[in-house]
């Protein structure tokens, strides 16, 4: 079923009882050409590149609980491209202009929202940093315009341009950026690929993998053994976990990352802010919410919630730059389960075991992702070469020595 004014205006008049379920509810059935566990943002879009780019519809998406109900359903919805490194860049533009078609692409409407990206800087030396930044995404075609102290000012009046503590001395703004309704990701991408015959099966985990002589041949699942000719692992936050019943240990670790949304309030923000001199970002959803986040609560953990340090910590970066969020109310919170990897980079790659693929270690930069982490992931499992934007993303690069580090950190992922 497509949708279209015509088809509101037809269904408003006669009652609405001509909509579909947007997909099936199949049982699984005992064999596939390709399984990818999780029905995340970037399996079921694995799942649509699959079958429509690749013309694999033997397919089918195991999901543990309900579609939506892992980060895709909890992040802060903020799209852009705006990164430094070869490894990098590439990837996200790729992904940012995937977005850019992608409501014409599955019919579904994901509210794609380009208001731009507004990275504060604080320092000439950050400021040298971010026009670095900027030239390298120029280089791959995304766009970035380095602003001086009085254009932001016209920007944002409210926010504290003259702290002395943290002077607003610049930004790097990518007009590009912006947000996108997450959970209608989530739906648009399922409903596109069960139109073209994938099994979307809800409240199916997955418990083992049936791996023979180096080769794994399918998986047990809460609801039996299913075969399959290929399996891709997709599953975030339950990286470590999930791979670990086939045997591999991980660069990843899991840590809580915490959202927050305040009252409605009349439009303010002009799209994205982030904060450079703490970790703070926000923007404002269409229903008027100022949707807000920073760090990671900095211990493993596998629970969707986090603690008061943290909240305390994102509220005193709201308050450094912005002192009008004090007057907010804060409506809600919540959190969830972060698969942080050594550099702060991804994986979409194959595994020691034959048949066996991964998709893992978004950090907290997994949603922008979303479009070329499921067209690349499709990619390497229907064609078995990787992407050309994503051919660095690979498990071995720590040990050759070719991390892709955009932050320059280490091994800390509260830095990244
Ligand atoms: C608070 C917060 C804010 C964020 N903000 C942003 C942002 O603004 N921009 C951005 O780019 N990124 C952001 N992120 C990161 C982004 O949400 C994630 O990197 C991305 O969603 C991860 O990919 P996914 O959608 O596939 O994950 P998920 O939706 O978590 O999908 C993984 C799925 O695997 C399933 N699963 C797990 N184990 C099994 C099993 N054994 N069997 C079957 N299924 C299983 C889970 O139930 C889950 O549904 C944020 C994340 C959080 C938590």
């Amino acid at each position: 079923m497509r949708y279209s004014a015509l088809r509101i205006l037809k269904e408003g008049l006669t009652g609405n009882r001509g909509w579909q379920p947007v997909w099936r509810e199949p049982e699984p059935r005992p064999e596939y050409d390709i399984v990818i566990i999780g029905g995340g943002g970037h399996g079921l879009s694995t799942a649509y590149y699959l079958a429509k780019e690749f013309g694999e519809r033997n397919v089918a998406v195991l999901e543990r609980g309900w579609l939506g109900s892992g980060n895709i359903g909890r992040n802060t919805t903020i799209i852009r491209s705006n990164y430094l490194l070869e490894g990098n860049q590439p990837f996200y533009e790729l992904s940012l202009r995937l977005w850019e078609g992608l409501e014409q692409d599955f019919n579904y409407n994901a509210m794609v929202s380009q208001r731009g990206i507004l990275n504060l800087c604080h320092s000439d030396s950050q400021r040298d940093a971010f026009v670095r930044r900027g030239n390298a995404m120029r280089l791959s075609g995304a766009d970035s315009v380095i602003l001086g102290p009085d254009e932001i000012r016209r920007m944002c009046p409210y926010l504290d341009h003259e702290s002395a503590r943290f002077p607003i001395t610049g930004a790097l703004w990518q007009p590009r950026g912006g947000t996108v309704r997450h959970d209608a990701v989530a739906w648009g991408y399922a409903r596109g690929a069960d139109q073209r015959g994938v099994d979307i099966i809800q409240n199916c985990a997955v418990t083992g993998f049936d791996i023979r002589d180096g080769r794994c041949l399918g998986v047990e699942t809460v609801k039996g053994p299913i075969k399959a000719r290929k399996v891709a692992m997709c599953v975030a936050g339950s990286s470590s976990r999930v791979a670990t019943l086939a045997g591999m240990r991980l660069p990843i670790e899991s840590h809580v990352l915490q959202a927050f949304v305040s009252e409605g309030l009349k439009p303010v923000l002009p799209g994205v802010i982030t904060f450079g001199a703490g970790h703070f970002y926000v923007s404002q959803s269409d229903k008027g919410g100022l949707v807000f986040g920073g760090d990671i609560d900095g211990y493993n953990t596998y629970a969707q919630r986090g603690n008061l340090p943290v909240v305390e910590d994102v509220c005193e970066g709201g308050m450094a730059i912005m002192p009008m969020i004090g007057r907010a109310r804060l409506l809600r919170m919540w959190g969830g389960v972060m698969d942080m990897s050594m550099d702060g980079s991804p994986f979409i790659d194959r595994t020691h075991v034959d048949g066996l693929y991964l998709n893992a270690g978004w950090c907290y930069g997994g949603f922008k992702a979303t479009p070329a982490s499921g067209y690349c992931y499709a990619h390497l499992l229907a064609t078995g070469q990787p992407h050309e934007t994503a051919r660095h993303f690979r498990l071995d690069r720590f040990r050759q020595g070719a991390m892709i580090d955009e932050k320059g950190v280490g091994a800390q992922p509260n830095l990244h």
